[in-house]
């Protein structure tokens, strides 16, 4: 698998990636030095808004392993936010905060695409740990049916991103319209919370698309050896 004509768009996949996450940082940065006016909390955001969407039961929790690291995690039923979004009252903790419970109200009401998402986790699990092995040993061996299946596991692992994309511009959309119908953000703080979340949605799109050209890529070489 020497160079291929198809790399030129795959780097500049990648330039777009690196971009994208060095834009996330970035605006994250940039709106936590400013206070959004209500003064709460991304802890209490979170809360306010699950207790008001029904979902007492969702617990809010404190995740220790470093910034960005928010999530909801639909097996615990819980959102856990990283120090600055737990307990800081900047525009950014609150976008991020309104995110990841937008997550848990997709979970409450299984939401399409999020559903869909689990369903091909586990094959898109295997599909990215094994299709690298699967193309190495393949080319190497002359045995194009190995690399064959690996592209059908690579494509498992691909449409996975393609399906996170929906799911993540979603929880966005849901955040920011909570934000608002709840009062939780002023009119002229909007343009912040877009700005955290437009980042954070780049960076997904961005590594899908390189997936999808590394599939392309991976089908041309195939094609062309049999
Ligand atoms: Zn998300």
């Amino acid at each position: 698998m020497i160079f291929h004509p198809m790399d030129f768009l795959i780097f500049a996949a990648l330039g777009l990636a690196l971009w994208a996450q060095t834009k996330v940082k970035g605006n994250f940065e940039k709106w936590s030095r400013v206070r959004a006016s209500s003064n709460l909390t991304g802890a209490q955001v979170a809360r306010l808004i699950l207790d008001k969407e029904g979902l007492s039961h969702v617990k809010v929790e404190h995740s220790r392993n470093g910034t960005l690291s928010d999530h909801y995690d639909p097996t615990a039923k819980t959102v856990r936010l990283s120090d600055p979004v737990y307990a800081g009252n900047s525009i950014s903790s609150l976008a991020v905060a309104a995110h990841e419970v937008g997550h848990a109200i997709q979970d409450d009401t299984r939401y399409g695409m999020l559903v869909l998402r689990h369903r091909l986790f586990p094959l898109a699990n295997i599909g990215s740990q094994l299709a690298p092995f699967l193309f190495i040993g393949g080319f190497l061996l002359n045995m194009m049916n190995l690399v064959g299946v690996g592209i059908i596991l690579f494509a498992a692992a691909v449409l996975f991103q393609v399906v996170t994309l929906p799911v993540e511009f979603d929880a966005s959309n849901r955040a920011r319209k909570k934000l608002i119908e709840l009062g939780l953000i002023a009119n002229r703080e909007e343009k912040g919370i877009g700005n955290v979340l437009n980042a954070a949605a780049l960076t997904y799109v961005a590594s899908t698309l390189m997936a999808i050209l590394q599939l392309i890529k991976f089908i041309l070489i195939f094609r062309g050896r049999r």
